[in-house]
C-alpha cells in the first residue's frame, strides 16, 4: 500500500494548466513573423521596445485598472507577501501577474524620470498577460499582448492654448490608430473592422454628467436588466453599453448618447480625430457603445475586430488615458496606446489561410554523409554552410544514400548534398536538387555562392 501512491503519482501525467497552452512549430513562425512586422512598423514611426517585468506591486493594477474592474476584482493571479520572504523593502507587498501592461508602462514613465526626455516618450512591449478568465477559443488565462503606447508629459504653459494641445493630440490618437492598421495591413489581416468613439474628459465634467444621466435612465429599467447589468448601474454604468445580452439590445438602443453630451471640447478633439483619420486614408465605424474595459480612458477610445474569431472578435482595443500617470504618483501626463491581443491576431491569419512562413524551419540542405571518411568534410560544410545563414540538417549517424534522401524529403528539404568516398576524394561535393532529382558536382565555394544566391 505504502507504495502505490508514489508509484502512481510518478505515472501521473502532466498537462499544461486550463487556460494556457504551448505554441508549437510550425504555428511559432507565424508568431515570430507578426512580432517581426509589428517591430518594424513600431520603428518606422519612432517607438522603442520597454521590457517591464511580469509581475508588479497589486497595488499598481488596482490603482491604474481600476479596483471596480473585473480584472482587478476577480481576475488576477495575486501572490501574498511570504513569511520566508526576504527581509527587503518591498516584502510586504502583495504581487500579482500582470494582466495588461499600460499600468507598468506608466509605472516604469514615472520610475526612470523619463518626462525629462524629449516629449512624447513613445513605446511598445510584447509578451504575456495572466487573467483568470474562463477559457475559450480566442480567451486565455495566459495570453499575449503587442503594446504601444505614447507618453508626454504637459508642458506648465500648455493651458494657454487648449485649441492647439487639442488638435495636437488629436494628431497623435490618429497617428497612433493609423500605426496599429499599418501591422494589420502588412500582415494582410483580412476583414479588419475599426470602431472609434469618444467617452469624454472625467475632469471637465461632461463624462459625470452623462454617466449621472445614464444611471438615472439605467435605474428607471433596472427591472428589464440582467443581474451583471442591474450590478454595473451603481459600479460602472457605461460598462451596461458593453452588454452583449440579447434582450438587453432594445433597451441600450433607448438609452442617451454620449455624443449628445460631450462638452465642446471633447466634441472638437473627436471632429479633429475623424479627420486626421481621412487624411490618413484609415476608414473607421462610430460606435457609440464603445466604452473600454478599463477605467482610466478618456476622450478617444478604439476597437478593431477581425473575422474568423466568432465572440472573442476584438484584436485590439486602445485609447486615451491623460491624467493616469499623475494618478500614479507622476506629473500631469497625456497618454495614448492600444493593446493587440496577438492569440487572437494569429488564430484570425491561420482562420483565413496565411500561415506564411510555416516552412520556414525545414532545411534547405540535408547533408547526406556516407562513410567514416566524410563525416570530418560533412561536419565543417554543415558549420560553413550554416555560418552563410543556410539552414542545414546533418544526420548523427551515418545513413544508406536511399534512407537519407528519404529523411531528407520528409523533412521538406529542398537538397541533398552527398559525401561520399569519391567526394573526399575529389574534393567536390555531390548537390542534388530533391523535387527533379537532378545534381551537380560543385567547389564548396561554389557551392556555397549557389545556396547564397536562392
Ligand atoms: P484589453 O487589455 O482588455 O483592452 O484587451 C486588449 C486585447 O487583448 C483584446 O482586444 C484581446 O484581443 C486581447 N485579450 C484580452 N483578454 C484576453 C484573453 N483572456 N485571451 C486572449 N486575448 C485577450
Amino acid at each position: 500500500m505504502t507504495d502505490a501512491a508514489p508509484k502512481k503519482e510518478q505515472r501521473r501525467k502532466f498537462q499544461a494548466i486550463r487556460g494556457t497552452r504551448d505554441l508549437l512549430p510550425p504555428d511559432t513562425a507565424l508568431w515570430n513573423q507578426v512580432e517581426e512586422t509589428a517591430r518594424s512598423v513600431f520603428a518606422s514611426f519612432g517607438f522603442g521596445e520597454i521590457r517591464p517585468p511580469a509581475f508588479e506591486s497589486t497595488d499598481l493594477f488596482a490603482r491604474a485598472v481600476g479596483g471596480e474592474t473585473d480584472i482587478v476584482s476577480k481576475e488576477m493571479y495575486t501572490f501574498a507577501p511570504s513569511p520566508e520572504s526576504a527581509p527587503d523593502e518591498s516584502a510586504d507587498d502583495t504581487i500579482s501577474l500582470r494582466p495588461e501592461a499600460t499600468a507598468s508602462i506608466c509605472r516604469a514613465y514615472i520610475e526612470h524620470n523619463m518626462q525629462q526626455l524629449p516629449q512624447p516618450v513613445k513605446l511598445y512591449c510584447m509578451g504575456p498577460m495572466f487573467r483568470r478568465e474562463r477559457p475559450q477559443k480566442g480567451r486565455y488565462r495566459q495570453f499575449y499582448q503587442i503594446d504601444a503606447e505614447v507618453l508626454e508629459t504637459v508642458r506648465p504653459d500648455a493651458a494657454k492654448d487648449t485649441a492647439k494641445e487639442l488638435a495636437k493630440d488629436a494628431v497623435v490618437d490618429a497617428e497612433v490608430i493609423e500605426m496599429v492598421m499599418t501591422i494589420f495591413d502588412r500582415l494582410k489581416l483580412p476583414s479588419v473592422r475599426l470602431e472609434i468613439n469618444s467617452i469624454g474628459h472625467a475632469a471637465d465634467n461632461c463624462r459625470r454628467r452623462y454617466v449621472e444621466k445614464l444611471r438615472a435612465e439605467l435605474l428607471k429599467v433596472k427591472d428589464k436588466l440582467g443581474a451583471d447589468s442591474q450590478r454595473r448601474i451603481e459600479t460602472s454604468p457605461l460598462r451596461v453599453l458593453d452588454s452583449k445580452l440579447e434582450h438587453e439590445q432594445p433597451i441600450i438602443a433607448t438609452l442617451p448618447k454620449i455624443a449628445d453630451h460631450l462638452c465642446d471640447e471633447c466634441k472638437a478633439q473627436y471632429a479633429a480625430v475623424k479627420r486626421e483619420l481621412e487624411l490618413r486614408g484609415v476608414f473607421y465605424k462610430e460606435n457609440w457603445r464603445l466604452v473600454r474595459g478599463l477605467d482610466y480612458y478618456m476622450r478617444t477610445t478604439f476597437e478593431i475586430t477581425a473575422q474568423g474569431l466568432g465572440s472573442q472578435n476584438a484584436v485590439c482595443g486602445g485609447g486615451r488615458y491623460d491624467g493616469l500617470v499623475e494618478l500614479l504618483g507622476g506629473p500631469p501626463t497625456k497618454g495614448i496606446g492600444f493593446a493587440i491581443g496577438e492569440d487572437r491576431l494569429i488564430l484570425s491569419l491561420q482562420e483565413a489561410g496565411i500561415s506564411a512562413l510555416a516552412t520556414r524551419h525545414s532545411p534547405l540542405v540535408y547533408i547526406a554523409w556516407m562513410c567514416a571518411n566524410a563525416y570530418a568534410a560533412a561536419v565543417h560544410a554543415a558549420k560553413d554552410l550554416r555560418a552563410a545563414g543556410i539552414r542545414v540538417e546533418l544526420p548523427p549517424v551515418e545513413q544508406k544514400l536511399g534512407k537519407a534522401l528519404e529523411r531528407a524529403d520528409k523533412l521538406g528539404a529542398q537538397y541533398a548534398l552527398i559525401l561520399g568516398d569519391n567526394e573526399v576524394a575529389e574534393g567536390k561535393w555531390t548537390l542534388k536538387t530533391l523535387a527533379d532529382g537532378t545534381q551537380q558536382k560543385l567547389t564548396e565555394p561554389k557551392l556555397l555562392d549557389f545556396l547564397k544566391k536562392l
